[in-house]
């Protein structure tokens, strides 16, 4: 599949048309941003890391019949994809206290939650993702009520699936965001899951080996993120 027209650069990816109208590639970088952008910095080989992460988590959802934009791994870097009309929310799902939860609420980092909390963020950099409600998002007609029952559901059951396969690679799957996208009358898991989009501390040590490591000046990120994919890969 060659890669045509660049349609959309992102913050840590590109994606291109290709001569099927119906599949995008799309490229990941090693570029990392926070906080809308002010941070900026290079992660090395974080890229390829992410690009594989996605490939075996989108690959581990499909299995258990959960529907993603993901068609196959082109190489170290590119995906190929179906082409979604991306529905503008982010979907964030969290198990355990962190990040904007534990600002906006002023609770501890770490507080375990009885069930996981679902939050929809406006995806508009101009506004800094506002977190909204469903109120909100069917009255700025993002998404019908049923897309976002589908949406809820959905994102629920991706946590589940998750949150177990993590849990025997010795990692707490603490938060992550979720994208999706209209296909063929149908709504698709889109975007990429990785440590980028979630955050995953080491079960027993609580160490954190996601991008906070980069938000946060923690250091050693690229082996936070090599470590990440090991234990995926490890049996
Ligand atoms: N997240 C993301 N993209 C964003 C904002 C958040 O992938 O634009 C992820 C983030 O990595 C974390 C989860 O969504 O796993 C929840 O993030 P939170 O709302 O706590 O915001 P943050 O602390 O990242 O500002």
């Amino acid at each position: 599949m060659k890669k045509g027209k660049l349609l959309y650069e992102g913050k840590a990816k590109r994606v291109y048309e290709t001569d099927n109208k119906d599949l995008l590639i799309q490229q990941f970088k090693d570029d990392a941003t926070a906080f809308d952008a002010t941070k900026r910095g290079t992660i090395v080989n974080k890229g390829v890391i992410n690009n594989e992460i996605s490939r075996i988590l989108f690959e581990l959802l499909e299995s258990k019949g959960i529907e993603t934009h993901f068609v196959k791994q082109l190489d170290d870097r590119n995906m190929l994809m179906k082409r979604v009309e991306i529905i503008p929310l982010e979907v964030t799902i969290r198990n355990v206290v962190a990040g904007g939860m534990a600002k906006l609420l002023a609770l501890e980092e770490g507080i375990v939650l009885d069930e996981p909390v679902l939050e929809y963020h406006y995806k508009k950099d101009e506004l800094h993702d506002p977190l909204i409600n469903d109120y909100h998002a069917k009255a700025m007609k993002l998404a019908t009520d049923e897309e976002l029952d589908f949406i809820k559901q959905r994102s629920f059951e991706i946590n589940n699936i998750l949150k177990s396969f993590f849990d025997h690679k010795g990692l707490d799957l603490v938060d992550f965001k979720l994208e999706f996208g209209r296909h063929k009358g149908k709504i698709l898991l889109a975007d990429e899951i990785s440590p980028d989009t979630c955050r995953f501390w080491d079960k027993k040590t609580k160490k954190k080996l996601d991008k906070d490591r980069f938000r946060r000046d923690l250091g050693n990120v690229e082996d936070a993120y090599q470590e990440v994919l090991k234990r995926i890969i490890a049996e």
